[in-house]
């Protein structure tokens, strides 16, 4: 049944689409643009003004924890409610300027806001069967199954962990054993951006891309976490651009889907960091996949590329403390506003090689060659000498 917020919607996607409005937008950006773009000088990037003006003063890195060596919960800093982070003007203003510039096809936004309803519905549903007598082997199969039917390129499974829940979130109270410890799996899912698009960032078919394929993560998701409901147990579907209530990154690592890029994004085998990542947490026992090593995390010690490309330093090739964890971190603070700026940018994990199509299988190649190798001089030098 179409309710009257649909109908709204729906009304309102055909006026925004229709060639006059499309028309007034376009000369509305043109006269604002001395306001909402920044320019790139010789002594640097200098933000737009309307980025100064609504920029709350907060140091971005702060809150993300740089330089702190104690673990704690990480806090949901942009794609989240506007009073719940100091960026929330930034990130209506940003908003605001994409759906003027079209970033998204309004009929793609209709489907992202019901995507959003039924995660919301799917949140709280309960099981809608006792557990049917499927092994854990069976059962962890056909969910992978199910969300690569619906949209999913590359899914593995992983324990949920404290370290990835947002501060100030609650999981429900299924992700808990009778003693309240976490007790709940991960259902990661990649889904790939086509390259044609991506490679052009920080350009509008980017961005475009991007929220088109987060959709799709998000389809496979749900559909993941309905068949889970089915089969007698809880599952949420949830995927980007909002921040939901845990970190993707790790867990899709953790997963086995990739590894953490010095550009600060997951480079997985398949597409580099050309995707978008979805996950579904379930109370289900579920056979887990471990991390994979595939050469990234070598390669990217001496690689430069995204450190290069980046348009204001925001990458950094050493690993930094970032709340109790060594690892890559993008500087928050100097990548805002050109992201903001520039459709979301995306420059450096659109330069990685490993995003490059036709790079990607050499380079893959060639990390087997050195991997192989190595396994054959480890085997010779186990081999026992012998003694004439
Ligand atoms: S998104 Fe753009 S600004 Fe941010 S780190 Fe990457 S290249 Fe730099
Ligand atoms: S561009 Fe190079 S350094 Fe940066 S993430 Fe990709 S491989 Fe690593």
């Amino acid at each position: 049944m179409l309710h009257l917020k649909d109908l709204l919607l729906s009304w309102r996607n055909q006026v925004m689409e229709s060639p006059t409005f499309v028309r007034f937008t376009k000369r509305m950006i043109a006269v604002s643009s001395p306001l909402i773009e920044g320019k790139q000088t010789d002594s640097g990037y200098i933000t737009s003004p309307i980025y100064r003006a609504l920029h709350p003063g907060a140091s971005g890195n702060k809150i993300n924890g740089l330089g702190e060596d104690k673990k704690r919960r990480p806090f949901r800093i942009l794609w989240t409610a506007d009073d719940e982070t100091p960026f929330g003007k930034l990130q209506r203003l940003f908003l605001i300027t994409s759906g003027m510039k079209g970033t998204v096809k309004f009929t793609d936004h209709l489907h992202t806001h019901g995507l959003a309803q039924r995660e919301k519905k799917q949140y709280t549903q309960p099981p809608l069967s006792p557990p049917k007598m499927l092994t854990k082997t069976e059962l962890s199969s056909a969910v992978k199954k199910v969300a690569k039917e619906a949209g999913g390129d590359i899914v593995g499974i992983t324990e949920m962990k404290e370290d990835w829940i947002f501060d100030n979130t609650e999981l429900p109270s299924w992700a808990y054993d009778t003693k309240g410890n976490l007790d709940a799996r991960l259902i990661v899912i990649g889904v790939e951006m086509d390259y044609e698009h991506f490679g052009v960032a920080p350009e509008l078919p980017a961005a475009t891309e991007a929220m088109k394929q987060y959709n799709r993560g998000t389809e496979s998701a749900l559909s993941a976490g309905d068949f889970l409901l089915q089969n007698g147990y809880h599952g949420w579907g949830h995927a980007g651009p909002r921040a939901g209530r845990f970190l993707l990154i790790p867990a899709a690592a953790q997963a086995g889907l990739g590894n953490l890029g010095k550009h600060g994004s997951l480079i997985s085998k398949e597409y580099g960091s050309s995707l978008r990542l979805g996950a579904v947490l379930t109370n289900a026992d579920l056979v887990l996949d471990g991390k994979i090593d595939f050469g990234s995390e070598d390669f990217c010690v001496n690689c430069q590329i995204c450190v290069r490309e980046c348009p204001v330093d925001a990458l950094s090739s050493e690993k930094q403390m970032v709340r109790g964890v060594e690892k890559y971190y993008v500087n928050f603070d100097k990548c805002l506003p050109y992201f903001l700026d520039n459709n979301g940018c995306g420059i450096c994990a659109s330069k990685c090689p490993y995003s490059r199509p036709e790079v990607r299988p050499k380079l893959l190649n060639k990390h087997e060659k050195k991997l192989n190798k190595l396994q054959n001089k480890n085997a010779k030098a186990a081999q026992p000498i012998k003694l004439d």
